[in-house]
């Protein structure tokens, strides 16, 4: 790692001398409460969208727009397209954020951005808003002190991820021109832990399916017919308990047919890495609960093996309990998937599996609902992930680490696609603490100062971007 050239250095200089004016930039778009969700106020998506480009027109971009097409919430786009010669990177986050849940969780308000204890609490603080600062700092960096950029950047911060991101392949569709890039940079990620860079390789994708058992007419007293006649909400218990065994393997034949084995590569990247600890870090998982999975197999069957989860359940109501045997019993059932498994396959599978299981008498209807694809990098070797790993261990003073990561994010694949197939490097701000979706949300301050540092120093180094 040589020392930077003297355009990178003054930026760098510039970015550090900036940092709490980019912190106080941050918590102003963190108090706008942009929750994208049905049922809240769409009117806050589009001042959210508004201040984001007011922000972006603050760090110099050219050509910074607000885009809205029907009554998907707005996009922002921004371009800075002064080399003709030189690559171009697309740069991605996202603007809109999770609703706030039950405020009693909070230990201060959602909104209203506080640091505490070398975090900055608030919703939308690690995703996403962190994501836009950290390549507006940057951009500015080079803006202030230059003049100019190292390399065209373009920038696209979106206001529906939160809910999907179901229009945005059409967007792409409509904007394609516009949106076309060498390269793109991804900030909605997640660290491996607090102060250690990584690069996200896969994601999972996810099919989900609603089942229900319908039995009597109606609900009856369980004294007078209990014993003699059947209980759906036990009979659907019983059903949904033959999809896995006690440590949480699928058990649906046929199900691991298309997994793509782990690589040599993946295998000793991955053995590196302390999972266990941030297993039960991020879940606050109590010591008398076992993991599932030796510490070798943590990461296999995170980011790269099928998992079934039961998301809902519902008989009767807790609420109105009362001594009778229900008439139906209802549950969502949601299975992560991995390369190469298909989504529609795997949810036929699934739902088959399901009715051919169906307790004797019952009523069964399935209903299929999310089918969404996982997304994994094509070419490793492609040079921009040398650039990328190489800016993020000058940013943290760390190796960055290459991770999977179990969730999925719908924008990637639609992204990548439509866009050619050009490569797509997956980073964020987010630690195991970061509790995003969740309450009390927040990010680590300085690694806010170090993703801000590898930014500046990534642009310098996209200059000398060539497709592998
Ligand atoms: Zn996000």
């Amino acid at each position: 790692m040589g020392a930077p050239d003297a355009a990178t250095q003054k930026a760098l200089d510039h970015c550090t001398s900036r940092l709490n004016h980019s912190l106080e930039e941050l918590k102003k778009l963190v108090r706008i409460p942009g929750v994208s969700f049905d049922g809240f106020d769409p009117s806050q998506v589009r001042d959210s969208a508004s201040a984001a480009a007011e922000h972006i027109h603050s760090s110099g971009m050219k050509n910074v727009e607000v885009i809205q097409f029907g009554d998907v919430h707005p996009y922002v786009f921004a371009e800075w397209m002064e080399h003709p010669d030189l690559p171009t990177v697309l740069l991605y986050a996202h603007h809109d954020v999770q609703p706030p849940g039950d405020e009693k969780g909070w230990n201060s308000k959602p909104f209203d951005p506080v640091e505490r204890g070398g975090r900055l609490f608030g919703r939308g603080t690690a995703d996403d808003k962190v994501g836009i600062l950290a390549h507006t700092a940057a951009i500015s960096a080079y803006l202030n002190t230059a003049g100019r950029l190292p390399v065209n950047v373009k920038l696209l911060i979106e206001g529906e991820e939160e809910i999907g991101s179901s229009h945005l392949a059409e967007f792409v569709r409509r904007h394609r021109e516009k949106l076309r890039a060498d390269c793109m940079i991804l900030t909605d990620c997640s660290n491996i832990d607090t102060g250690i860079p990584s690069i996200t390789t896969s994601l999972r994708g996810l099919v989900s399916v609603d089942v229900e058992l319908r039995g009597l007419p109606q609900p009856v007293h369980s004294g007078f017919w209990g014993g003699v006649v059947p209980d759906p909400a036990i009979a659907l218990a019983q059903l949904l308990g033959k999809l896995t065994d006690e440590e949480g393997n699928i058990l649906i034949p046929g199900i691991l047919d298309d997994v793509r084995p782990l690589s040599v590569a993946e295998i000793k990247e991955f053995s590196t890495l302390d999972l266990e600890k941030i297993v039960r870090a991020g879940t606050q998982l109590p010591d008398h609960l076992p993991l599932r999975g030796t510490s070798e197999e943590l990461a296999k069957r995170m980011w790269r093996e099928p998992s079934l989860s039961v998301l809902a359940f519902e008989s009767g109501s807790r609420k109105m309990v009362a001594n009778i045997i229900q008439d139906g019993a209802w549950a969502r059932v949601s299975m992560r998937i991995v390369p190469d498994m298909k989504p529609q396959k795997t949810q036929d599978i699934l739902s088959d599996f399901l009715r051919s299981h169906c307790p004797r008498g019952f009523e069964i209807t399935i209903t299929p609902e999310a089918a969404a694809d996982w997304w994994t990098v094509q070419d490793l070797n492609d040079p921009i992930f040398d650039i990328a790993a190489r800016s993020l261990e000058k940013g943290y003073g760390q190796k960055t680490r290459f991770v999977g990561c179990g969730a999925s994010i719908p924008f990637v694949q639609p992204l990548s696609q439509e866009l050619g197939g050009i490569p797509a490097v997956l980073l964020g701000v987010e630690d195991p603490y970061s509790n995003p979706h969740s309450d009390n949300e927040s990010l680590h301050l300085d690694d806010f100062r170090k993703i801000l540092i590898s930014q500046v120093h990534m642009l310098g180094e996209l200059a000398r971007y060539r497709r592998g």
